[in-house]
């Protein structure tokens, strides 16, 4: 197999390290100013013999500081000398970490409201990244899950706003089946692409990134898709396409100005985290020059900011006449992750994006 390393020189003194490494780059720089070394076995970098060790080697694990938060790092042995070292990491740890499936804990807050959660999340963290953990939730995809009831509150009051299941609403379906495009592909396909090359994207710019759902069905319900986020990550975004067709554009969901509903725990303690990161998400599209419908922002009461203590958005990213090939999606995954750049406030010196 072909072995591919990256080295990062100078890399004991973590902070100093870290400043040394990555401060006089810019955001425009690929990898900044990490050496990328595509050497094979015979890669002048590393000889042979220590790379082989190295390879088999217990890896000892270190942390450091990073601006704003810790982040980890691997330090391979052969590369300790006490006073400079060399970081080796491979681009698979890097870009692309493998994922630990989560799985459901009925002991989480909400845990009790969910009908449906036998299904796992994924959990993908990078080894050298920026801290915050992104929850990606490719809308719809749980079969069965439009014939299963829940409440759209936790505390048992009616829904304030129309939707999917209209206001006064005591209970909502668990999960509904999603629109179809125009040309007669399911909503749930399309957000699951857009959802997978938000991942990449994610990654590649530092995030970690917890995945709902990778395949057409995970048996996870609205509500566990939000507990789950809760306990599991920074922020948890769903994607969305709207069922109207002509086309509309890109908006978000923000929470409605309703008195009981921002009144009621923990809608009170969140919601203008939700509000704010739907801002940020909605200024990060229109910035990347995507179209966006009318003022880009408008009130539902959701189950999923119904439930969540963290910052929370559906995102809609157009409807079913909308354009939705790879190129398109490209476009809007980049605005989301500025958005969410912009609403972590990350030093530009920690991504390479
Ligand atoms: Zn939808």
């Amino acid at each position: 197999m072909k072995m591919q390393k990256l080295l990062v020189c100078g890399l004991v003194l973590a902070g100093l390290a870290w400043s040394v490494a990555y401060g006089q780059a810019g955001p425009e720089d690929e990898a900044v100013s990490f050496v990328a070394s595509e050497a094979d076995d015979e890669g002048a970098d590393i000889g042979d013999g220590q790379e082989s060790a190295a390879d088999e080697a217990d890896v000892p694990f270190i942390y450091f500081e990073g601006p704003d938060r810790e982040v980890t790092g691997t330090l391979l042995p052969y590369a300790t000398n006490g006073e400079a070292g060399v970081m080796v990491i491979s681009p698979e740890e890097v870009f692309s970490d493998k994922g630990a499936p989560v799985y459901w804990d009925e002991s989480w807050p909400y845990a009790s409201y969910s009908q449906i959660h036998t299904g796992h999340a994924t959990l993908y963290r990078k080894i050298v990244g920026n801290g915050y953990t992104v929850c990606v939730n490719a809308g719809h995809g749980t079969a069965g899950g439009a014939s299963v009831r829940t409440l759209c509150h936790p505390d048992g009051s009616a829904k304030v706003t129309g939707g999917s299941t209209g206001a006064g609403a005591i209970y909502a379906t668990a999960i509904s089946y999603g629109t179809t495009m125009q040309d007669g592909t399911t909503e749930g396909v399309v957000n699951l692409q857009l959802a997978m090359i938000l991942k990449e994207k994610l990654l590649h710019a530092g995030f970690h990134v917890l995945m709902i759902r990778e395949s057409d069905d995970v048996q996870l319900d609205n509500i566990a898709r939000t507990v789950i986020a809760n306990q599991n990550a920074d922020c948890h975004l769903s994607l969305h396409y709207d069922s109207t067709a002509y086309d509309k554009g890109f908006f978000v969901i923000s929470v409605p100005d309703v008195y009981s509903y921002r009144h009621m725990e923990p809608v009170a303690s969140h919601w203008q985290e939700h509000n704010a990161l739907a801002e940020s998400i909605l200024a990060g599209v229109r910035g990347m020059g995507n179209r966006i419908y009318g003022s880009g922002n408008f009130e539902l009461d959701l189950t999923q900011t119904s439930y969540a203590t963290i910052p929370s958005v559906d995102v809609e990213c157009g409807d079913t006449a909308s354009d939705w090939s790879k190129a398109s999606q490209e476009k809007i995954a980049d605005g989301i992750v500025k958005g969410l750049i912009s609403y972590f406030n990350i030093d530009p010196a920690w991504y390479y994006y």
